[in-house]
Parts: C-alpha cells; structure tokens; sequence
C-alpha cells in the first residue's frame, strides 16, 4: 500500500493526461496560454495504463480520476477509461472536465464504464464566462453538463470557483440552477497554484464566505459530518435535504490529515501533494527499462516522503513550480 510516514494511505489516484487547456481560468493560466510540454515529454496511452495498473494492481488505489489540463482533448481518452475499468480489482473511474466536448463523448465515456464526472462551471452567465475563461464556450459546458446526465454519469457534479467582484455574487444562483438540474455542486476555494502567482489570501472567497453567501437563500445543515472521511467536500443539506451542497475549503479548512490521493503528471512525475515542491520521476526509469516492480518501488517511495500539511498559512510556503493545469486538478 501506498503508506507515508504519517500513516496516510494513498487509494485515489489523480492522473493529469494532458496540460493542455481550451479555456483560460483566469485563477489558472494567463489569457495567452502557457507553453505545453513537448509530445514527445507527454506519457504515451500505453504508458498510462501501464502506471495506473500497477497503481490498481500492485499499490492498492481503488479510484482513478482522470485530469489536466483538459482531459478531453486527449485523443485516446475513451480507450484509456475502458482499459482501467477492465482492471481487477476494478477500481472507480471518473473524470474532471471543462464540459467542452462532453456532448459528444460522454456516450462513448458511459459505454466505456466511466462512472461519474465533475464538471466546472463558475457562472451562469456567458458574458462573465468568457470574462473568466477568455473563450465564449458557456454553451458547449451546459451541454456537456446535460449529456453526462443523459448518459447516466450520476452523480453530475459541479465544481465552481468563485472570485470576488467577478462571480461571487452568484453563488445563491448557481446552487438554485443545479439543485433544478439534480447536480450536486462543490464550491472550491481558489488556491494558489496559478501560473500568473496572482492568488492573494484577501482575494480568495474563503468557505466561511461562501456559507454565508448560501445562507441568506438557504437553510444549510451539515450532512455527514462523521462520515466525511477522506471526502475533501464539507457537505450540507440544502433546506432539509435531500438535495445537498459541497464547500472544499483546501486553504482556510484544510483536510490533509485525512488525505488519500496522489498524482500522476502527464509527463510521468508522481506528485505526493497539490503543492509539493519534488515529484518522482517514473517515465524515466519506465523508459529505460524498468520493471513493474522497480516503478512500484519507486511510487512507494515518493508516497513515503509525503509532508504532513500543504503549509499554505506557514511562512515558509513556497507555491510549486507547477501551475494547477501542469499538475492535474
Ligand atoms: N480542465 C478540467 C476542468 O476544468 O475541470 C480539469 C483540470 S482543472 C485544473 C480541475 C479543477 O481545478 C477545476 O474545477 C478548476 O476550476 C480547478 N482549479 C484550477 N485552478 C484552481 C485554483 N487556482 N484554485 C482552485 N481551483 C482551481
């Protein structure tokens, strides 16, 4: 098992396929765009699946998401999702999307045995997307959103992340809007993981801000409290239930006691944390030649190094090289 030194054992596993983007988050990336890595830097599919078996396989993970960048501009996505569902034990797969291009994927992603996705969307408004995301694709995303529910990717969740003066004040409306829609949103607060370094503790809409954003259009009870394990989402019941809220507050309420994930980047680093500074390479030594076990070997350890907290409020942190879109969200 993927165990560090604090007793933490790593299940979920996060895998970046690409850091490639078709939107432009302004808490993300800059309006231009960031410089890609090199194909020839990218895991191949065959790669992927190889790691992510011997992660299921060998290492105990029991979910695999699939992230970037935008997942969906991965060409041999559907291919990639049907070889780890056929895994034993057959982990659960999802995936996080931008929702543009879901419409005609998320068929092939359900026949495929994709089990769920989460799609993000920060405003109701496509005026205030563009503004945010810097392309006019608000209606490929409802789209998306629509054809994942169709295709039964239930539970359809929504991530959103609100900025002050931007979408804020659409907190109340986006959560009415899904409750109508029956998908479940999540609010995350934005973390400082933006190419631009542009986060700023007074410009984040902290979690207590967002509840209280909620409250003056919702009855909000916590739900699940003693159940909410590793789940990053502190949850409430949306005026009595059964429809339900997700508030992720990764900066003012942190969960890393309780965490379970690790990542894989798109050029085959393992990544013990959001916001670790070291990553351990697999794609080199897996290019060299080394053995299923020599990479468990070398997973192993990595999970080993794991700090205790992400050390956001320590004055000593330091934001990782890496922006969010070359990690993997
Ligand atoms: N492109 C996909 C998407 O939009 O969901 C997957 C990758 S994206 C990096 C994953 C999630 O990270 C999205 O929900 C996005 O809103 C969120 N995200 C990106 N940058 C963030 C930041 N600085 N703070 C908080 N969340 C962020």
């Amino acid at each position: 098992m993927l165990r560090d030194s604090f007793g933490r054992v790593a299940t979920d596993l996060r895998v970046s396929l690409t850091d490639k983007c078709n939107l432009r988050c302004t808490y993300c990336m800059p309006p231009e765009g960031l410089d890609w890595l090199p194909n020839a830097q990218l895991l191949t599919a065959e790669e992927i699946v190889r790691l992510v078996t011997i992660g299921v396989e060998r290492l105990g993970i029991t979910e695999v998401r699939y992230t970037g960048g935008e997942p969906l501009l991965r060409r041999e996505l559907v291919d990639i999702v049907g070889r780890t569902t056929a895994l034993t034990p057959r982990p659960q797969v999802s995936l996080t999307t931008n929702g543009i291009g879901l419409a005609r994927l998320a068929e092939p992603l359900a026949a495929a045995g994709l089990d769920r996705v989460n799609v993000s969307l920060d405003t109701l408004d496509p005026a205030t997307f563009k503004r945010l995301a810097h392309r006019d694709r608000h209606a490929d995303v409802i789209a998306g959103l629509a054809a994942a529910d169709g295709a039964g990717l239930r539970p359809v969740k929504v991530n959103a992340v609100l900025m002050r003066g931007v979408n804020d004040h659409e907190a109340a409306p986006l959560l009415r809007w899904c409750i109508d829609q029956g998908y479940e949103l999540r609010f995350i607060e934005q973390m400082p993981l933006d190419a631009q370094h542009g986060w700023s503790r007074e410009g984040m809409v902290t979690a207590d801000e967002i509840l209280r954003l909620l409250s003056g259009s919702f009855d909000l009870t916590p739900d699940d409290l003693e159940e909410r394990g590793s789940a990053p989402a502190e949850r409430f019941l949306v005026d009595g239930g059964p429809a339900r809220v997700g508030v992720i507050g990764s900066v003012t309420r942190p969960f890393c006691g309780a965490c379970d994930r690790v990542r894989l980047t798109a050029d085959g680093q393992v990544r013990n944390c959001l916001f670790a500074t070291e990553e351990s390479d697999l794609k080199t030594p897996m290019r060299a030649g080394a053995s299923d076990e020599e990479l468990a070997e070398r997973w192993l350890a990595a999970v080993s190094r794991k700090r205790a907290g992400h050390g956001i409020d320590d004055p000593s942190f330091l934001q990782p090289s890496r922006p969010m879109s070359a990690i993997g969200g």
